[in-house]
């Protein structure tokens, strides 16, 4: 807890060995100065009345951001880790263990999550999200959307009696006007977002040409109300879309973000920089499923790895906007640190600007909190990290960070002075 009694906040300066700016690539021989929540500005040394933080040779980065997380998900492998956690844990149970990721997130240097979809406990992103924002719990700032919306028959749990009513991951809407009003209800209990899956599963049939196809959740109406809808009462859309009519359709309707997006042909790609869709690859998440879900749901599932990134490539060659989301909760929050996500997006063959790009400036763009987050610049929130090495050549370095600093608050520091 913090005294805001009548003194102003004290000054702190952190200087290291220069701060990386994502915009240019550069780094700034500057030191950056926080009072409050703030970042008052860069300045050449500390000024004399702050207290000094010398983080020595570390780089100095802005917060990073998550733009695809599941707080109340601890492993989404296959049916029985979604059956487990919507039939049996308790929301109580699950809660808890939404308040420890938020406090790994955090951890790890992620000061803003967008947190898409709460599978089966209702509202309760909404109420952590207020949570921390009341510091009564850690966490990131965190970007809510609530239930999730899907379908009739395409979203887990399915296939239980037919006479007994069980819970489901998303709410499920069906009809323009069902779709609207659901839309309406989910923005009156606070949601940041709307998260609408597009297709089910990743399709069953790879195609001639090496794409994936499969039916669709919604008609061309419904999709087109949601989207409608959202961006009327002021919110993004992102759609949670594996095959091609799913992104093809996404985009159509208007939808913000594309995530997962197994299989994005060429045609769907240009349509998708033309119309500023972003695509929020989860690679590591896809790795992490795709061997059991190939023996749980069809070997359609071996293919996926090898589609997204040709996906991926039709993506950058059109000039579509990639941001960093991991869907981490898919994997459990305690197995892996989410930066493991830029590793992977290397080896998919993602240029290293591109990649940085999207964990900070194209990810601030995506969530329209340009100079709120995404650089450590004068007037943006203070979240701030300091990483050991040199991010532009090497993007491990986010793996082990000396540093994390949240709306001005030291979460973590591993150096003297600090
Ligand atoms: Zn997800």
């Amino acid at each position: 807890m913090t005294d805001t009694q009548s003194t102003p906040p004290e000054l702190i300066s952190i200087g290291g060995r220069g701060v990386w700016e994502p915009q240019s690539g550069q780094l700034l021989d500057q030191v950056v100065v926080v009072q409050g929540d703030r970042i008052l500005g860069l300045e050449a040394t500390h000024p004399e009345n702050a207290r000094i933080i010398d983080l020595g040779n570390q780089i100095i980065a802005p917060g990073l951001i998550d733009a695809h997380t599941h707080i109340l998900l601890h492993g989404n492998i296959g049916a029985e880790e979604a059956r487990y956690q919507l039939m049996e844990e308790y929301p109580a149970h699950r809660i808890a263990h939404a308040v420890q990721a938020l406090r790994i997130a955090l951890d790890h240097g992620f000061t803003t999550i967008r947190d898409l979809g709460s599978e089966g406990v209702g509202y309760a992103d909404i109420a952590l999200r207020d949570a921390v924002d009341e510091g009564v719990i850690d966490g990131p700032r965190v970007l809510a959307a609530g239930p999730a919306l899907s379908s009739t028959g395409t979203y887990p749990v399915l296939h239980y009696r037919p006479d007994w009513v069980f819970p489901s991951g998303v709410q499920v809407v069906d009809g323009v006007d069902a779709c609207r009003r659901a839309v309406r209800e989910q923005i009156s209990y606070g949601a940041d977002w709307i998260k609408v899956y597009t297709n089910a599963g990743a399709g069953r049939q790879l195609n001639a040409d090496g794409y994936i196809d499969s039916a669709p959740n919604w008609t061309a109406d419904e999709l087109a109300a949601i989207v409608d809808e959202a961006h009327m009462r002021g919110r993004r859309v992102a759609a949670h879309a594996t095959s091609d009519v799913g992104v093809r359709m996404a985009v159509e309707a208007g939808a913000d973000s594309i995530e997962h997006g197994y299989s994005i042909r060429p045609d769907v790609a240009r349509l998708m920089a033309e119309r500023g869709v972003f695509l929020c690859p989860t690679v590591l998440a896809a790795d992490h499923v795709v061997e059991h879900r190939a023996k749980e749901r069809g070997p359609i599932w071996s293919s996926v790895l090898e589609v997204q990134q040709r996906s991926i490539h039709n993506c950058l060659e059109a000039g579509v906007k990639l941001v960093f989301g991991t869907d981490v909760g898919g994997f459990p929050w305690t197995k892996h640190n989410q930066a493991e996500e830029l590793r992977f997006l290397e080896n998919a063959g993602v240029p290293r600007a591109e990649i940085l790009r999207g964990l900070t400036t194209h990810a601030a763009e995506l969530l329209e909190l340009q100079g709120e987050i995404g650089a450590v610049q004068t007037g943006s929130s203070a979240d701030i990290i300091a990483v050991t090495g040199d991010p532009r050549s090497d993007l491990g370095v986010f793996e082990q960070l000396g540093f994390v600093m949240h709306r001005g608050r030291i979460i973590r520091a591993t150096t003297e002075g600090a």
